[in-house]
């Protein structure tokens, strides 16, 4: 099955919004077992949503457009489908209930804006919205019941033109992430299994970290060989940090052949490997913390406590992270973790001694297992000839003593205390799945 996706928003292209719909609807589609053939992100003007709808339909089984549903002057995708394929807007009694109803339990009048939303292309299936107004839509379009209208086009197509006469559909969804997630789930998937066939597609990804993208490639590429011939598809994604493996394949045999590929990848990266599809790192470590039943403390200077966001954002991390001190200058390195003005003086903030005396006071001021020390060279000013900007040291304490480690992340601010932050994450988890 083809399936295309229409993403309307002036806002989109003029790059004020990120366009998440694209990602979030590929992923759950694909998920599903429809994986997007196309996708476009267009403003909210007539002749280009018609347009976008038009050549989608000549192509696609099914399109799903998102945004220009709700109540103001910009929102006019729905007027512009209906017109597009000769439909009228009919009032429709469960979606006005819908939104009297809205209205009603938050104690507001109802705005007489809303009245736009009540109608709908004759024939459309409605979709109410649980957490807005404006509801989904889908419209079958084919076997010759369809027509184009008034398009922008002169001569618009017509149902001969299209590829195959058989049935499509046209989805609408409304634009703010937070009305058309919940209606996708609940409503929009369950419909999809329903109405679709759902193709036989097998997605699995290994996410490894400490070792760069061609390398990466070229530890699995011609062990994979054989399998790409059968049909496998690899795919290589680099994040900060980190590289992703992404072994696909659809139909009968689909299973096996990632299966089989999952099987080389893992024997020749080997430990690179930190989790799988949508593992994070930091979720790996809370686990393993948990699992080990140890508890960690973390000193951060150069990245600012992004350490500490990321465990923090794992559910659970309460039963094994005590807590953290961004501990950016002298003083603070002094004041809170013990780090010696000797030391200091004698070796810079950025020095495996500090690093090392950084995470020793750590560990004892917040009596924990672990602690993690990082103290480093952001850039781009502060570097010198033997400690280049990005220069960094991670210091590991536990139980066993201090041990440090150097290593020179040289990129752009953002991006080394992403690295530098995995790298504490890695060198963590390498410790606790010894
Ligand atoms: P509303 O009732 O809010 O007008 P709508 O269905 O008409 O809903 P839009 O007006 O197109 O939708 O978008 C509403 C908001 O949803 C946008 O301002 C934007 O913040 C968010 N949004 C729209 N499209 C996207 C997208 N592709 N990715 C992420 N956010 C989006």
């Amino acid at each position: 099955m083809n399936v295309e996706l229409v993403n309307t928003g002036s806002e989109l292209m003029l790059g004020r919004v990120l366009n998440t719909h694209q990602q979030w609807l590929c992923r759950r589609l694909a998920d599903l077992g429809h994986v997007v053939t196309r996708q476009v992100a267009i403003g909210d003007t007539g002749h280009e949503i018609q347009q976008a709808v038009r050549e989608a339909l000549s192509r696609a089984d099914l399109v799903i457009t998102t945004g220009g549903l709700g109540p103001t002057s910009d929102d006019i995708t729905r007027e512009l489908i209906a017109e597009l394929l000769g439909k009228k807007l009919i009032e429709n009694q469960a979606v006005l209930a819908h939104i009297e109803n809205f209205f009603a339990r938050r104690n507001r009048p109802r705005p007489a804006k809303t009245s736009v939303e009540t109608f709908v292309p004759e024939g459309a299936l409605v979709f109410l919205n649980q957490n807005g107004t404006a509801p989904g839509l889908a419209m079958k379009i084919g076997n010759g019941s369809w027509k184009l209208g008034v398009g922008a086009e002169t001569s618009p197509p017509t149902i001969s033109h299209l590829p195959s006469a058989s049935p499509k559909w046209l989805v609408m969804l409304p634009g703010p992430p937070r009305e058309l997630r919940p209606m996708f789930d609940d409503s929009i998937a369950p419909w999809l299994k329903r109405e679709f066939v759902r193709e036989i597609f097998v997605c699995r990804t290994l996410r490894t970290t400490g070792v760069g993208e061609s390398s990466v490639q070229e530890k699995v590429e011609s062990d994979l060989q054989p399998l790409v011939k059968a049909g496998l598809e690899v795919g290589y994604c680099a994040r900060p940090g980190a590289v992703d493996v992404r072994l696909t394949a659809s139909g009968l045999g689909a299973e096996d052949l990632v299966r089989a590929g999952e099987a080389v990848a893992r024997k020749n990266l080997g430990a690179t490997i930190f989790g799988f599809d949508d593992d994070e790192i930091e979720t790996v470590v809370v686990k393993l913390l948990a699992q080990k039943k140890q508890t960690l403390a973390l000193a951060e200077s150069c990245t600012g406590g992004n350490m500490a966001q990321r465990l923090t954002n794992v559910p659970g991390a309460s039963a094994v992270f005590l807590g953290g001190v961004v501990c950016y200058s002298n003083a603070a390195k002094a004041t809170f973790l013990g780090v010696r003005s000797a030391s200091l003086a004698a070796h810079g903030a950025v020095s495996e001694v500090v690093a090392r005396e950084m995470a020793a006071g750590a560990r004892q001021q917040f009596g924990a297992d672990l602690a993690v020390a990082i103290t480093g060279i952001a850039g781009p000013g502060g570097g010198t000839a033997d400690k280049p900007v990005g220069t960094v040291f991670i210091a590991l304490a536990s139980a066993g003593g201090v041990a440090v480690r150097r290593y020179l992340n040289a990129w752009d601010r953002l991006t080394f205390k992403e690295v530098t932050a995995t790298q504490g994450l890695e060198w963590l988890r390498q410790l606790l799945s010894a």
